[in-house]
């Protein structure tokens, strides 16, 4: 397999091929997916986690919120509207990124998964809609729509994610298909997060308790994310160990590395005038949560090992999502393991 060789946009169907795919990409495969026989049973049961937290915006009632948004101070309210539709700007790319990838990838449980995340962030997308239009008229949600869009420090956080998923937009090759998965992580894993914690630290003083209900039900549904793809991602690079170069192990600890960068950049700009929130501790929360996803792709930490130095961020822990095998890597050494397939799953 050539890496930097477009694959082909399969065929819908492949009668001649079994439905189990041979591979997540370059795989025979009919096309057709009967899950009682797919390559990786394991998706299966995320497919079902996927499923079982669904939920949508007008279950939740804003009527609170709305009657307290008049009491909060003019920075709250300034601060809210601005990270509401900076996350909104990172679930509208996510949306379309994930549909794409369908194209290319030949496992029909694979795809299947990737449907459903595609869902999920339009469901994302929506409720910080439906939340804006509680709040503000039109003309308000359309300026900071318009702010989002040109601040600096947001296109400066978003133009790393934005420049891999183009690429695999213009060129979609099996080297560019796993840029674009170490950078969904960072935007479903650490990008979020200081967003996240503005909304929590709201909770925690009892104010605007609908918006914070719905918002840990999208980190619910983004830790879920981040995980597939690093799961997605170990079995790419096992099943084309082509991919599974040192250069793309250090490319990941890279882009990480950057993502945790821009993070700490922009909650230092977003989160400067919120008073509660320590910014140094929420460097340290960035970096706890780069080790938890480098963790989940088999590899090493990139930062000292801590505790969550914010915990009251973690409504939903991935422990609770995700059993009791999440430290499982914990005790190698730091080297620059390569992703094997029998511990693509020990944390699943
Ligand atoms: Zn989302
Ligand atoms: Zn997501």
């Amino acid at each position: 397999m050539d890496l930097h060789l477009p694959l082909s946009r399969i065929k819908l169907l492949n009668p001649e091929f079994p439905n189990k795919s041979t591979g997540i990409i370059n795989g025979k495969s009919s096309g057709l997916l009967n899950w009682n026989d797919i390559s990786y049973p394991q998706i299966y049961d995320l497919y079902q986690i996927l499923l079982s937290n669904f939920w949508k915006a007008q279950e939740i009632n804003m009527q609170d919120d709305i009657k307290q948004w008049d009491h909060l101070s003019s920075t709250e309210q300034d601060v809210f509207l601005r990270i509401n539709t900076q996350l909104a700007c990172l679930d509208s790319l996510q949306t379309p990124t994930m549909c794409q990838v369908m194209d290319y990838v030949t496992d029909s449980s694979f795809k299947a998964i990737f449907a459903v995340i595609a869902q999920q962030e339009a469901v994302h997308n929506e409720s910080y809609s439906y939340i804006l239009s509680s709040l503000v008229p039109l003309s308000e949600q359309n300026n900071r729509f318009n702010q989002a869009k040109t601040d600096p420090i947001v296109q400066k956080r978003n133009q790393l994610i934005l420049d891999v998923y183009e690429s695999f937009r213009e060129n979609p090759t099996p080297q560019n298909l796993f840029k674009l998965g170490v950078n969904s992580i960072n935007l479903e894993g650490i990008y979020f997060y200081a967003g996240f914690a503005f909304f929590y630290h709201l909770a925690r003083q009892q104010k605007m308790l609908k918006t914070s209900t719905m918002i840990s039900y999208i980190q619910r549904d983004e830790m879920q994310h981040a995980y597939f793809m690093a799961q997605f991602l170990r079995i790419l690079l096992t099943e084309n160990p082509e991919l599974n170069t040192d250069a793309n192990i250090e490319y990941v600890y890279n882009a990480v590395g950057q993502a945790v960068q821009l993070e700490k950049e922009w909650a230092n700009v977003i989160l400067r005038d919120i008073d509660g929130i320590e910014l140094s501790e929420y460097e340290g929360y960035t970096e706890y949560l780069a080790n938890k996803r480098l963790r989940q792709l088999g590899l090493q930490n990139l930062y000292i090992e801590r505790a969550n130095p914010m915990p009251w961020i973690h409504v939903f822990s991935d422990e609770m999502m995700n059993g009791t095998k999440s430290d499982f890597f914990e005790q190698k050494s730091r080297t620059y393991a390569k992703v094997t397939q029998s511990n693509g799953f020990d944390e699943l």
